[in-house]
């Protein structure tokens, strides 16, 4: 690459897990990250960590001192209640703010930009499998938050000499087989966290928000892919960038397969030997019945194959990194 990768978020959940791949692959990093949400112990300490918001001008200055030739961008609010309570927060701190790094990128020369979005984007799908040509209707100020940013991207790189990729999430969970980061953030609302909480003793039962959904036992279903397969999906991402200068991409993340919340919380009873207390209720609102990855195009487009794809590495992964949290303490 000649110079290094600039991982912004890289002290949070996913980004944490992308130093590593980078690291692992042997790129040099440097982490950008504010600490709001994110720790300084998530980052490797083969990564330089600056802590600095994105939207900073002291960005440049990071860029030039290490030589930034790639940006992998997750810094970014990600609760989505939160964005319908609060959505200048969301349009702030995710789409002014990648506003402000992309500028950072452009007057740097940084030539490659790799982008955290969301299946959110789709808002309802009319489908499912979701194809990254499907409509993109946000039900939410997330989802829009991340989808302006699409836009951004697809405009600077055509005006620009700039390519970027944007990674578009479906449920990402699990945590470094290795025990190295895992999920780490207070007040999850995603469901294997809650249940990985529920099973070490840190809450009494796990809610099933909604058992009246169009789906094959009533409750959501969803793409949940592991998250040491998404970050070497951005390693994947950065070399096509690298090798083919003149695209950009748009590219699901998932494995194409969804499990409900029963299916969920059957594999945690069985990874753990136990019966974790389910509590029946409504739904969440804006929760549709069912997200679920064509992933056609990121497996024809980068070399990239998934290799835990399997809801019981997740889940097991996942109970191990909250063990180890239970163990180092609040
Ligand atoms: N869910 C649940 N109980 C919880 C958290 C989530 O039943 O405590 C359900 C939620 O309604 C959805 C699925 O689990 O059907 C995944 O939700 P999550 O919040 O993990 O991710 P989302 O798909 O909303 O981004």
């Amino acid at each position: 690459l000649n110079g290094k990768v600039m991982v912004t978020g890289g002290a949070g959940y996913i980004g944490s897990h992308a130093v590593l791949a980078l690291l692992d692959a042997g790129y040099e990093v440097v982490v950008v990250d504010n600490l709001v949400t994110g720790f300084d112990w998530a980052v490797d300490p083969r990564a330089t960590l600056e802590v600095a918001d994105v939207a900073d001008g002291r960005v440049r200055d990071v860029i030039r001192d290490h030589s930034v030739r790639a940006i992998m961008h997750f810094a970014g609010s990600v609760v989505v209640p939160e964005s319908v309570s609060d959505p200048l927060k969301y349009y702030r701190n995710n789409t002014a703010a990648s506003r402000a790094l992309i500028e950072s990128a452009v007057v740097t020369g940084v030539p490659h930009f790799i982008f955290s979005s969301t299946a959110a984007t789709y808002g309802t799908p009319e489908r499912v499998p979701i194809k990254e040509s499907d409509p993109q209707r946000p039900i939410n100020p997330y989802g829009m938050s991340k989808l302006m940013t699409e836009h951004m991207l697809r405009d600077v790189a055509f005006a620009h000499p700039m390519n970027y990729c944007a990674l578009r999430y479906f449920n990402v969970a699990g945590a470094d087989p290795e025990g190295r980061s895992g999920q780490s953030t207070q007040g999850a609302t995603h469901l294997i966290k809650i249940a990985a909480e529920a099973a070490t003793g840190k809450r009494a039962h796990v809610a099933v928000f909604g058992t009246d959904f169009p789906t094959r036992d009533g409750t959501g279903v969803r793409d949940y892919i592991h998250v040491s397969d998404l970050a070497a999906a951005h390693v994947a991402a950065l070399a096509l960038l690298v090798e083919r200068p003149a695209e950009s991409h748009t590219l699901n993340c998932g494995y194409g397969r969804g499990f409900s919340v029963l299916e969920v919380l059957d594999a945690v009873d069985r990874v753990t030997n136990m019966k974790i207390q389910r509590k029946l209720e409504g739904r969440r609102a804006g929760d549709p019945a069912e997200l679920v990855a064509d992933n056609g195009a990121i497996l024809s487009t980068i070399s990239w194959r998934p290799e835990r794809d399997d809801l019981d590495t997740i889940v097991q992964d996942a109970l191990a990194w909250e063990r180890r949290l239970a163990e180092m303490g609040p």
